[in-house]
């Protein structure tokens, strides 16, 4: 048998895919639905017998399609005019523009919030946790691309994000990046991030299940870490997986007690922090729920 990773807590490869690098292979060692507390869950091997929905299970197609198309909230018109506020708003990246036009975020917002979903608001999600405005969402993109950490053909490498919630940021990044590994604390929303995420059958997105201030070790180095949610300080294992010439953005609070973004470069150096505006994040937590 091949040796656990070190990762304490109950992580779940929750996508069908195998992870595509020889890093990432340790973490296909067992089925998630075997892992106990405190074990490593990796991505499942190719089932014999399905032992889950399909990918595209009729209820969610149901739930999708039940989407009020006469309000027109899931065609690409409503996300152009999303897009175009964004543009006004100073946001100029057009791969990230390119990637909210693309991700219909309207399918990971509950059915009754639905007709707010292209609006510039932040949304609950459940389980106490919110979906930040598309304004923030693509303001944090932007930043981490302006980073020094761009692939060769323009994408973003290896990528972790904290913070699964829903899924529409790691949505967002699995179209602008090589490979993303997106953690979230919560089994509710990581289990919602799974429904929410299967129509796009990303193959280089990878769910776990885990705490995240511990990052996640096996997928690193990183060249981009980003944070939805916002804790005293910036955990030194997210330094630690950041790869040098790589950038964290992440919510942190100040010395004053509010949240701000920062940026952190980690250079040959050293590591570099850049404060910028103030922002309003669920607090990073430990631990998993
Ligand atoms: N990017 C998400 C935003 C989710 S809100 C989206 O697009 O929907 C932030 C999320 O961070 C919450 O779901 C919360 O449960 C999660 N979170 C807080 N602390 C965490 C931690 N230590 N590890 C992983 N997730 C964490």
């Amino acid at each position: 048998m091949k040796k656990r990773p070190a990762f304490p807590a109950q992580l779940d490869l929750g996508q069908d895919h195998p992870a595509p690098t020889p890093r990432m292979a340790v973490t296909r060692v067992q089925a998630s639905g075997q892992a106990g507390k405190g074990a490593v869950a990796p991505a499942r091997p190719p089932p014999v017998v399905p032992s889950r929905p399909p990918r595209v299970p009729p209820a969610a197609a149901t739930k999708v399609d039940a989407v009020p198309t006469g309000l027109g909230l899931d065609s690409a018109q409503v996300r152009s005019r999303m897009v175009r506020k964004l543009l006004e708003q100073g946001i100029e990246d057009a791969v990230v523009l390119k990637a909210m036009e693309t991700i219909e975020r309207h399918r990971f917002v509950d059915s009754a919030l639905v007709n707010q979903a292209y609006e510039d608001t932040s949304l609950p999600i459940g389980l106490g946790q919110t979906i930040s405005k598309p304004n923030v969402v693509a303001r944090m993109l932007a930043l981490l691309r302006q980073g020094h950490n761009l692939h060769v053909d323009g994408k973003l490498g290896r990528v972790l994000e904290i913070g699964t919630g829903c899924g529409y940021q790691a949505a967002l990044l699995s179209a602008m990046s090589k490979e993303v590994y997106s953690i979230e604390r919560l089994r509710g929303l990581h289990e919602k991030a799974r429904e929410n995420l299967r129509h796009l059958r990303a193959a280089n997105l990878h769910l776990l299940f885990g705490d995240g201030m511990l990052g996640y070790a096996q997928g690193a180095p990183y060249g981009g870490i980003i944070a939805a949610a916002g804790g005293d300080e910036v955990p030194d294992a997210w330094i630690d997986q950041l790869a040098v010439g790589g950038r964290l953005v992440a919510p942190l609070v100040t010395a004053q007690g509010q949240q701000a973004l920062l940026v952190l470069d980690k250079t040959p150096q050293g590591v570099q922090r850049q404060w910028l505006e103030a922002v309003h994040f669920v607090p990073l937590k430990s631990g998993v729920a």
